[in-house]
This record gives C-alpha cells, structure tokens and sequence, in this order.
C-alpha cells in the first residue's frame, strides 16, 4: 500500500527488551509521513527487521535515540557499517545523522574507531567512502528535535531512574495527526502533560508478582526503572488515547506474569481498548487508525520501498 501523502506511518521494527528473543527485537521505530523518513531508536537487528519490511538500510540517514542502554541503540553499529555496502538492500551514500542526549559524541567517537577495520578494507577495495561510515553526532534537549517536511518530533524528558538522565519518549505529529511512544520511563507526570490527545499512545510495562518482588532484590531495581500495569492504566487514563498499546514488557522471571494478568491490572485503572505491540506491525495513521500486522502488511511495503 502507497503512502498516502496525508498519512503518518509508523512500523514497528522492535518491541522487545534486552533479552536475545526471536518474537521481539530491540526497540526500534520507523517513522514516514510525506518525503521525511526517520528512525527512533535502533535495537539489536534493525537492519533485519528493516530488510523484513523492504526497506533498504539506506532508506533514512536520521535516527534518533530515546536513551543509552544497549536495547535502544547496539543495531546503531550494523548499521552505520553495513549501510555502507552498495546494494540495493543497503546504499546509504553519506553518513548517519545520529541525535541523542548529552553523550551522543562519545557514541559517534567510537563507532568511528569500532569501524575502522572494515572501513580501511573497504575503501581500500574502492567499495565505499570511508565518510559513508561515519555517524555525525547531534545532542537534542527536551523540545523539538526534527521539524520538517510538516514532520515535527519533539522529545519529552521522562524518567528512567537517577543514571539515566536525561531519557526521552516522543510526540510525532503530522499533519495534525498524533503518535506518542513513552520509550522506557517510570510513572511520569511530563509524559502525561505532552501525550494528550494522540491518535496513538505506546507505552512501556513491567511487571513481577509480589512474591518475586520480595525474594529478588535485582527485580526490585528492575522494576524500578519502568512503569508498573498500574502506573500505566493510570497513564492511559489521564490522556485518553484513542489507541492504547503495550509495548517492551518486560515480564520478570521466575515464573513471568502473563500478558493477560498485565492487561487484568490495567484494566483496574483505564477501560479502554488496550492492544500489545508486536515486531514489523504498521501502523497508519490517516482518514482513519488502521493497524496492520506483519503478515498482512509486508508487501505494500516492500512495493513502497522499491519505487
Ligand atoms: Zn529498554
Ligand atoms: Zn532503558
């Protein structure tokens, strides 16, 4: 299905957490509305997921990055390099545009130092130009981080415990059309203030039973970096998307909650229609929401990504 030029589109590359899973990569979002096309974040296998869906590596040279734990950000390296390949699956042609908190030059510093080996074999062979590999570095605050093309993605400070300030969620907005991605955060009264009236809210969870709590001290500061199914039916209920979606649940072991228990405590707080975010689901956000997964999705946008 063509991209209509009123649509923002959203697919989601990754819904998963730190754990190597097959269902579930690292968190990663695909963002096209008009000509603009922006990454957010880039969790292990974004290139895979990408290549699942037909885009090219190259088909955006923009990422943003919410925060710096690995789950949000190791896919940055596969694809500063391998984009560089020239291919019709890959063809960056130029460097990756990389925004993310304070720390992002760090980042930029060592990948180019991380792709030295390749990038020397590479230009020596005359494959690519070794500035195809590099990643430019841009710090954004809280405010408007890419504005234009009628593309406005502006970061929204949340909290993700006191190690990993700043962290951001976004608010993309095109065309007066709203999707909202809380990224990873506790409870947070910012979030809320800034995720009013979207067509579409994804929100984080986690969640451990009472006794795993008490006998798990490492579950505890696990669970205190996120946002309980309390805390995010309290979320839903005080911005009232008209989509309400789960998305990188972390379920903490042993003996895991299921996502129904998670949905059952939700429902405590917000009576709403809440769905569950899986990998390389679209999601059109037009004349009206229409919510597309994988196996119905995936040729239009392999038809979109060859034109
Ligand atoms: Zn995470
Ligand atoms: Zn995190």
């Amino acid at each position: 299905m063509p991209l209509d030029k009123d649509t923002l589109r959203v697919t989601l590359l990754g819904t998963g957490i730190p754990d190597p899973g097959i269902n579930a990569f690292g968190t990663s979002t695909m963002i096209e509305a008009g000509d603009e096309k922006v990454l957010i974040d880039c969790g292990r296998g974004t290139v895979i997921r990408m290549a699942q869906v037909g885009f090219p590596i190259g088909f955006t040279d923009t990422v943003i990055l919410s925060h710096y734990h690995s789950d949000h950000y190791s896919g940055i390296f596969d694809m500063v390099m391998t984009g560089t390949i020239r291919q019709p699956w890959s063809n960056r042609g130029g460097p990756l545009h990389v925004y993310g908190p304070k720390g992002i030059e760090d980042i930029a510093e060592g990948a180019w130092q991380v792709t030295k080996p390749d990038r020397d074999i590479r230009v020596a062979d005359g494959e690519s130009d070794p500035e195809d590999m590099r990643i430019i570095p841009h710090v954004y605050e809280e405010g408007v981080v890419y504005d234009r093309g009628g593309l406005v993605i502006r970061a929204i400070e949340v909290d993700h415990g006191e190690f990993i300030r700043p962290a951001f969620a976004f608010r993309v907005e095109y065309k007066g059309h709203v999707f909202v991605h809380s990224h990873d955060t506790k409870y947070n009264e910012n979030l809320i203030a800034n995720a009013q009236d979207a067509d579409v809210f994804i929100h984080e969870v986690a969640a451990a039973r009472p006794e795993t709590l008490a006998n798990y001290p490492k579950v505890k500061i696990a669970i205190d970096h996120h946002s309980t199914p309390t805390d995010v039916g309290k979320v839903f209920a005080q911005t009232k998307p008209k989509i309400a979606m789960l998305t990188h649940l972390v379920l903490l072991r042993p003996d895991p909650m299921k996502v129904s228990e998670v949905t059952a405590q939700i429902a405590e707080e917000y009576d709403g229609l809440v769905m569950v975010a899986e990998d390389l689901m679209t999601i059109d956000i037009g004349k009206n929401i229409s919510i597309i997964p994988f196996h119905h999705g995936q040729l239009g946008n392999l038809e979109q990504a060859r034109r």
